[in-house]
């Protein structure tokens, strides 16, 4: 494969003179930064024809990534390359979830006990800082190289300065941000920083944005390996689009369609696992929904992201509890509380609490929440002792040692601060005896943090997915059904009938979000229509006409296998799929409505359909011929099985 990516590499993807106009929604510039040789300059952006294949977000950034990075580069190398990407929608301010920027880089977390080798990893965060990436002039940025001292990158209208960062090292996420924007005497910048844990290479370090936002899955731990402490962002411009009726008509549609946050109401409970029914309770150990006492009790105040009406960020003031009078800043989701919180048996404002703790030190929940929660379950069976914890007492419900613990990894103290900062599989190794059995990982990264044992869909999506780990590719199994995609209702989480074909289709739609620049949040895909008010959009922003569901599909799908790709070229196999899922998320669920639940009576079955649904070879896990040709991805076909 090495020689005809170097082919590939001949024919730049960025060129030096772009052929044709641009559409709509692009800047049309790229921000290279080398940190080695401390330089910036501006490269364009492809043509019209690459950018409907790839628009951006993932796609475009796996693009680059394949070309850029050298053989045998691995992720903590100055050679590995961060890639920070936007969408044409990011930004145009007239629709919801228009703020999406996307991380793509080689993972330092799914080595799969294999050393330093990764596969890619992609993030995406919202907040403002991608829009004001684009309002600066650049629709992305390319970080190679590592300087020697600490330092943050300001892009500041279409000019861009590599400034000093020692001051801040050391420093977390909340702190740096308030610095870097007295520093640049403009408090109206957006950062994207890491904490403490990105500093310290803490394996699943978060890059966090505008307080509230993070991209997650090690990202942050790629910057800290380049000294790379911040990037802060802001401009005058605007993003052009073609038609801008056309986009306030069509983003209309689809505001009446978004199910906004209300407040406090709808922050007073254990968040989403309410509606899965389950929770991530004492490592995976139980999924009683515990937790959320007085939370009723405390203030909440919406932190909207760029011109999105759902509200789903917000700051909560605490009013009760040990840490009444602290103020912390969380996200959307409600995977943070079972992550840093209930997975150690904690209720109350301490859940809260200790989410934002989190938020400061820039550590993923999920990953904390597994390789932390196994180490307690480790105490209480009697394999680790006082002597590894550093004196402390690793006993669930308190609060008090799991903020320590979170301390001590962000920094890497100790044995314990190191064995979970190490990553999941690392802290079973660290542990040792049979607690591979407990952890719960897949391909060596921690799943995601809401307990989807009992969805069979959605864990097939865990188990084929990669970097970091996240259900990318979630199913219509919980809730509604998608009529956009062909799923006029809910379907069954419990058999394995359509969920390969499933999964792919959702995770397909998924793609496609992150390379227009959209989140997933504002994409309430159980209402009939919202998915043509997209297409509206994106229509609208970049002049593209019939552009229908069955190509935003396939942009989606070309991204899935662009990574596949990259993945092969790092020693992915489908051995990996169907054997390196942790036996704890495959265990029969010991209690709640889904008790003795589980869905590995239907491997490795479902992940041959997938591979049959993506159009893989099932024994090489090679893309077939006619799957690249069918998508347009001819430049690719030295990756395909060769019968
Ligand atoms: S849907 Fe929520 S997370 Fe997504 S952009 Fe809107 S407010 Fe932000």
């Amino acid at each position: 494969m090495e020689k005809e990516l170097e082919q590939l590499r001949r024919q730049p993807l960025l060129p030096p003179r772009r052929a044709g106009a641009l559409p709509g929604g692009y800047m049309g510039r790229i921000l290279r930064v080398d940190l080695t040789a401390g330089t910036t300059k501006d490269e364009n952006l492809p043509g019209p024809e690459v950018l409907r294949k790839w628009p951006g977000g993932q796609g475009l950034a796996q693009a680059i990534l394949i070309r850029e990075l050298p053989a045998g580069v691995t992720p903590f190398s100055p050679e590995n390359r961060i890639v920070f990407m936007t969408g044409p929608l990011t930004g145009t301010g007239k629709t919801p979830g228009g703020a999406a920027y996307t991380v793509v880089t080689l993972s330092n977390i799914t080595g799969f006990g294999r050393g330093e080798r990764g596969t890619a990893v992609s993030s995406s965060g919202m907040g403002h800082w991608g829009s004001y990436l684009k309002f600066a002039g650049y629709d992305g940025i390319i970080v190679s190289g590592a300087s020697t001292q600490p330092v943050y990158l300001w892009i500041n209208n279409g000019r861009a300065e590599i400034r000093e960062a020692s001051k801040i090292w050391g420093r977390d996420t909340h702190e740096t941000i308030e610095w870097i924007k007295r520093d640049l005497n403009q408090p109206e910048a957006s950062v994207a920083c890491i904490g403490p844990a990105g500093e310290s290479l803490v394996r699943a370090a978060m890059i966090l944005n505008d307080h509230n936002h993070s991209a997650s899955h090690g990202g942050g731990a790629i910057m800290g390996s380049k000294k790379l402490k911040a990037i802060a962002v802001h401009g005058t411009k605007r993003v052009p689009v073609k038609d801008a009726a056309r986009l306030e008509e069509a983003g209309n549609s689809w505001r009446s369609k978004i199910r906004v946050y209300e407040y406090p109401k709808s922050r007073c409970n254990v968040g989403f696992g309410a509606e899965l029914k389950t929770v991530v309770n004492r490592n995976f150990s139980s999924t009683l929904l515990d937790g959320s006492e007085d939370f009723d009790k405390q203030q909440f105040t919406p932190r909207p992201c760029y011109e999105c009406n759902r509200q789903c960020p917000y700051d909560v003031r605490l009013v009760t509890g040990k840490h009444a009078g602290v103020t912390v800043s969380l996200n959307a989701g409600s995977e943070h509380f079972e992550g840093a919180a209930f997975t150690f048996g904690i209720k109350g404002p301490e859940v809260l609490y200790l989410a934002g703790v989190l938020n400061r030190l820039g550590i993923e929940a999920s990953h904390f929440g597994c390789a932390a929660g196994a180490v307690f379950e480790a105490y209480e069976r009697g394999l680790v002792g006082r002597e590894q914890t550093g004196g402390l007492e690793l006993k669930w419900g308190d609060a008090a040692v799991v903020e320590t613990v979170m301390n001590m990894t962000a920094r890497r103290e100790g044995w314990l601060g190191n064995a979970i900062a190490d990553g999941v599989m690392a802290t079973a190794r660290a542990i040792g005896g049979d607690a591979a059995r407990f952890v719960p990982n897949v391909k060596a990264g921690a799943p995601a943090m809401h307990d989807w044992r009992p969805y069979t869909g959605i864990m097939l999506g865990q188990i084929v997915s990669s970097g970091g780990v996240k259900p990318q590719f979630a199913a219509y199994e919980y809730r509604d059904g998608a009529p956009d995609l062909g799923y006029p209702d809910k379907t069954d989480r419990d058999s394995a009938a359509g969920k390969a074909r499933e999964v792919l289709v959702n995770g397909s739609n998924r793609y496609f979000c992150g390379s227009a620049g959209l989140c997933w949040f504002a994409q309430p895909i159980n209402k009939q229509g919202i998915l043509q008010d997209q297409l509206n959009a994106l229509t609208a922003v970049t002049g593209w006409q019939d552009f229908g569901i069955e190509e935003a599909l396939a942009v989606g799908q070309r991204v899935w296998q662009l990574e596949h790709i990259l993945h092969l070229r790092y020693g992915w196999t489908p051995e990996d799929d169907l054997a390196a899922t942790g036996t704890r998320l495959l265990e029969p669920i010991p209690d709640g409505i889904f008790k003795g639940f589980t869905m590995a009576k239907y491997l490795p079955g479902l992940v041959h359909d997938f591979y049959r649904e993506c159009g893989w070879d099932a024994s090489s896990g090679l893309p077939r011929p006619e799957t690249l040709r069918r998508l347009g991805m001819e430049e690719f076909s030295f990756a395909a099985a060769q019968h």
